[in-house]
Protein backbone atom coordinates (compact mmCIF):
# COMPACT_ATOMS: atom_id res chain seq x y z
CA UNK A 1 0.00 0.00 0.00
CA UNK A 2 1.09 3.70 -0.62
CA UNK A 3 2.55 5.58 2.69
CA UNK A 4 0.01 7.98 1.51
CA UNK A 5 -3.27 5.92 1.30
CA UNK A 6 -2.02 3.94 4.50
CA UNK A 7 -1.68 7.69 5.83
CA UNK A 8 -5.43 8.56 4.81
CA UNK A 9 -6.84 5.40 6.69
CA UNK A 10 -4.79 5.88 9.64
CA UNK A 11 -6.39 9.32 10.02
CA UNK A 12 -9.90 8.19 9.33
CA UNK A 13 -9.36 5.48 11.96
CA UNK A 14 -8.36 8.90 14.36
CA UNK A 15 -11.18 10.79 13.08
CA UNK A 16 -13.77 8.07 13.88
CA UNK A 17 -12.28 7.09 16.93
CA UNK A 18 -11.92 10.57 18.41
CA UNK A 19 -15.74 10.77 17.99
CA UNK A 20 -16.55 8.29 19.53
CA UNK A 21 -14.85 8.97 22.78
CA UNK A 22 -16.17 12.42 22.03
CA UNK A 23 -19.39 11.20 21.96
CA UNK A 24 -19.40 9.40 25.38
CA UNK A 25 -21.76 6.98 26.63
CA UNK A 26 -25.21 6.90 26.07
CA UNK A 27 -26.69 7.97 29.44
CA UNK A 28 -30.08 6.64 30.42
CA UNK A 29 -32.02 7.20 33.64
CA UNK A 30 -32.36 4.50 36.15
CA UNK A 31 -35.54 3.03 36.60
CA UNK A 32 -37.20 4.84 39.56
CA UNK A 33 -37.75 1.96 42.34
CA UNK A 34 -39.30 4.85 44.63
CA UNK A 35 -42.42 3.78 46.39
CA UNK A 36 -43.48 7.37 47.36
CA UNK A 37 -43.42 8.46 43.79
CA UNK A 38 -46.50 7.16 41.71
CA UNK A 39 -45.10 5.27 38.52
CA UNK A 40 -46.64 5.99 35.49
CA UNK A 41 -47.77 2.61 34.13
CA UNK A 42 -47.71 4.06 30.87
CA UNK A 43 -44.29 5.11 31.14
CA UNK A 44 -42.38 2.24 32.64
CA UNK A 45 -42.06 0.07 29.88
CA UNK A 46 -40.86 2.62 27.72
CA UNK A 47 -38.31 3.89 29.98
CA UNK A 48 -37.28 -0.43 29.69
CA UNK A 49 -37.08 -0.05 25.97
CA UNK A 50 -34.68 2.41 25.99
CA UNK A 51 -32.69 1.24 28.13
CA UNK A 52 -32.17 -1.83 26.29
CA UNK A 53 -31.42 0.69 22.84
CA UNK A 54 -29.11 2.80 24.64
CA UNK A 55 -27.65 -0.33 26.28
CA UNK A 56 -27.44 -1.95 22.83
CA UNK A 57 -26.15 1.14 20.92
CA UNK A 58 -23.49 1.60 23.79
CA UNK A 59 -22.50 -2.32 22.62
CA UNK A 60 -22.05 -1.10 19.40
CA UNK A 61 -19.49 1.91 19.92
CA UNK A 62 -17.94 -0.37 22.00
CA UNK A 63 -17.29 -2.63 19.20
CA UNK A 64 -16.27 -0.26 16.49
CA UNK A 65 -14.01 1.82 19.18
CA UNK A 66 -11.76 -2.01 19.75
CA UNK A 67 -11.85 -2.52 15.69
CA UNK A 68 -10.47 0.79 15.64
CA UNK A 69 -7.69 0.36 18.10
CA UNK A 70 -6.76 -2.80 16.91
CA UNK A 71 -6.56 -1.55 13.11
CA UNK A 72 -4.60 1.55 14.66
CA UNK A 73 -2.39 -0.97 16.41
CA UNK A 74 -1.76 -3.31 12.94
CA UNK A 75 -0.80 -0.14 11.14
CA UNK A 76 1.64 1.06 13.91
CA UNK A 77 3.28 -2.34 14.35
CA UNK A 78 3.02 -3.49 10.65
CA UNK A 79 2.35 -1.00 8.27
CA UNK A 80 3.52 -2.93 5.11
CA UNK A 81 0.90 -5.83 6.02
CA UNK A 82 -1.89 -3.41 6.66
CA UNK A 83 -4.70 -3.79 4.08
CA UNK A 84 -3.39 -7.73 3.31
CA UNK A 85 -6.39 -10.00 3.85
CA UNK A 86 -5.74 -11.85 6.92
CA UNK A 87 -7.18 -15.20 4.89
CA UNK A 88 -6.19 -15.63 1.74
CA UNK A 89 -3.08 -12.52 2.04
CA UNK A 90 -4.95 -10.72 -1.27
CA UNK A 91 -4.86 -6.91 -0.48
CA UNK A 92 -7.80 -5.50 0.11
CA UNK A 93 -9.51 -3.14 -2.54
CA UNK A 94 -8.49 0.50 -1.24
CA UNK A 95 -12.15 1.06 -1.40
CA UNK A 96 -13.44 -1.21 0.53
CA UNK A 97 -10.68 0.19 3.07
CA UNK A 98 -11.66 3.52 2.74
CA UNK A 99 -15.28 2.40 3.77
CA UNK A 100 -14.07 0.23 6.54
CA UNK A 101 -10.59 0.84 7.55
CA UNK A 102 -10.54 -1.85 10.06
CA UNK A 103 -11.80 -4.15 7.59
CA UNK A 104 -9.19 -7.65 8.12
CA UNK A 105 -10.59 -9.40 5.30
CA UNK A 106 -11.19 -9.19 1.72
CA UNK A 107 -15.17 -9.65 0.52
CA UNK A 108 -15.19 -13.12 -0.49
CA UNK A 109 -13.15 -13.88 2.86
CA UNK A 110 -15.46 -12.01 5.04
CA UNK A 111 -18.16 -13.48 3.29
CA UNK A 112 -16.96 -17.42 3.82
CA UNK A 113 -16.27 -16.34 7.53
CA UNK A 114 -19.81 -15.00 8.41
CA UNK A 115 -21.63 -17.89 6.84
CA UNK A 116 -24.97 -17.85 5.31
CA UNK A 117 -26.72 -15.97 7.40
CA UNK A 118 -24.30 -13.22 7.45
CA UNK A 119 -23.93 -13.57 3.66
CA UNK A 120 -28.21 -13.67 3.34
CA UNK A 121 -29.32 -9.40 2.58
CA UNK A 122 -32.11 -7.85 4.38
CA UNK A 123 -34.44 -6.39 1.85
CA UNK A 124 -37.09 -3.56 2.70
CA UNK A 125 -39.38 -6.16 2.89
CA UNK A 126 -38.27 -7.58 5.89
CA UNK A 127 -39.54 -4.42 8.18
CA UNK A 128 -42.59 -4.26 7.07
CA UNK A 129 -45.34 -7.09 8.52
ZN1 LIG B 1 -9.22 -12.80 1.34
Amino acid sequence: MEPEELEELREKLIVRRDELIGAGDVEFEPVKKDPSSKVDEDEAPLTEMNQVIASRRNKNRKLELERINVALQRIANNPDEFGECAACGEMIPIKRLELMPWARYCVACQEERSGPRGRRRRHLADFID
